[in-house]
């Protein structure tokens, strides 16, 4: 018997219309992650099969791929001939350790001679009569040997190992992610991937203010949200003139909330150029005081785009929850200065007024800037298994 690995796809086959989309770029995903392997991979409407002498490597792989309910490492058998059946399924559980069992059928090939019920009850006869000292439970088994009939062969396995669920990354186009080199931002990256839009990053940096190990810190993330997705761009913004020209027009208080309406408007411009449809940010709901309901309004109506916050309404250890999950929570905490909190004001408004905003950004040419600004973007690509990008700190 040989043994492959089943990919039983996720949310999306309640999607009947977009299926075959759904499918296929689950299926182009896949493909980008195990070019190096020697492997084929055979696609269907319900399940992706993967043949391959690496199955441990590639289901490790498999477990970071959205779009992916269970992964099943398989023996497979070319035939539905029910004698085969009843004696492979002996070799299987023989490997295995255990005292009570199910038998579990699926049966994709209606056309069979019996249906599941009877296929369960005839090969759990079989094993019970064939194996010593095992007991059949239906509702607490040790073992459960599942069956899945099928007309290209059969398929007999014990274990599944959950997928991380979604949609395939790309499926929903492309958004601009506002990634700070904090806790909040790799996970609100992390959950819009999981929705299957891929993500673009946004960085605004402020040197001399901001260091090159803050700039390291955010690449070094942008790295590990790789592993969700194929290569990611990042667009570096050199921010401190803005920075500085809202700090010399006496923001005082209004410091953060004008330079975060900068920030969005220079995002949307971004986002615009590059066909990105939205703008995502780590922002939740009360964190600080730019996150108020009061700050997130003022601030958010510079901007036409959407404006998706994935981690708004949870809580800071919820977040910090999954950014350990996927990776990015040692990252996150090393303490290097983010261009926010330079120039932090002792009292920052909780409830800014949207005419005082527009006064205080009268009192210089913020357009010229911005325009300057979006002109001197640096733009960086950053990929799984290449660190050229270091050479540019
Ligand atoms: P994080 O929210 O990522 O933990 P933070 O809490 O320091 O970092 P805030 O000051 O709360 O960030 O900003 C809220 C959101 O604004 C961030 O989650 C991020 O999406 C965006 N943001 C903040 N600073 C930057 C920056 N320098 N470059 C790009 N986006 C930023
Ligand atoms: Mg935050």
């Amino acid at each position: 018997m040989k043994k492959v690995i089943m990919i039983k796809y996720g949310e999306l086959t309640t999607k009947k219309g977009n299926r075959d989309q759904f499918i296929n770029t689950l299926y182009q995903n896949i493909l980008n992650k195990v070019k190096n392997f020697d492997c084929k991979i055979i696609k269907d409407r319900s399940r992706m099969y993967i043949e391959t002498e690496s199955l441990n490597e590639i289901k490790d792989i498999l477990l970071n791929i959205f779009g992916i309910q269970g992964i099943v490492i398989s023996y497979k058998l070319d035939t539905n001939d029910l004698e085969i059946i009843k004696k492979s399924s002996i070799e299987v559980l023989s490997k295995e350790n255990f005292n009570t069992f199910k038998v579990e059928t699926n049966r994709a090939d209606k056309s069979y001679f019996l249906d599941s019920m009877q296929i369960s009850r005839q090969v759990g006869g079989y094993l019970l009569k064939h194996l010593e000292n095992k007991k059949v439970d239906v509702h607490n088994p040790d073992k459960t040997l599942y069956i899945d009939l099928r007309k290209e062969g059969t398929f007999i396995y014990t274990d599944e190992v959950k997928g991380i669920l979604g949609y395939p990354v790309g499926i929903q186009g492309k958004a601009l992610l506002m990634l700070s080199g904090g806790i909040d931002s790799p996970v609100a990256a992390y959950l819009a991937m999981k929705r299957g839009i891929k993500i673009e990053c946004i960085y605004f940096e402020s040197p001399p203010h901001t260091s090159l190990e803050a700039k390291n810190k955010v690449f070094t993330l942008v790295k590990k949200l790789c592993k969700y997705t194929d290569k990611i761009k990042v667009h570096v913004v050199p921010f401190t003139k803005m920075q500085e020209e809202i700090y010399k027009n006496n923001a005082s208080s209004y410091m953060i909330t004008i330079m975060r309406r900068m920030m969005y408007r220079i995002a949307e411009e971004v986002a615009k150029d590059n066909n990105l449809k939205a703008i995502i940010n780590g922002e939740s709901i009360g964190q600080v005081a730019s996150q108020t309901l009061d700050s997130i309004n003022v601030i958010n109506s510079v901007v036409n785009l959407p404006v998706i916050r994935p981690v708004a309404c949870l809580d800071k250890l919820e977040i910090i929850e999954i950014a350990k999950k996927i990776d990015t929570y040692e990252t996150s905490i090393l303490p290097f200065e983010d261009c926010c909190t330079i120039f932090l004001p002792k009292h920052p408004v909780i409830n800014p007024k949207k005419e005082n905003c527009i006064e205080i950004e009268k009192r210089f040419d913020y357009e010229k800037i911005i325009k300057e600004t979006i002109n001197n973007i640096e733009i960086v690509e950053i990929n799984l298994d290449d660190n050229s990008y270091k050479n540019l700190l």
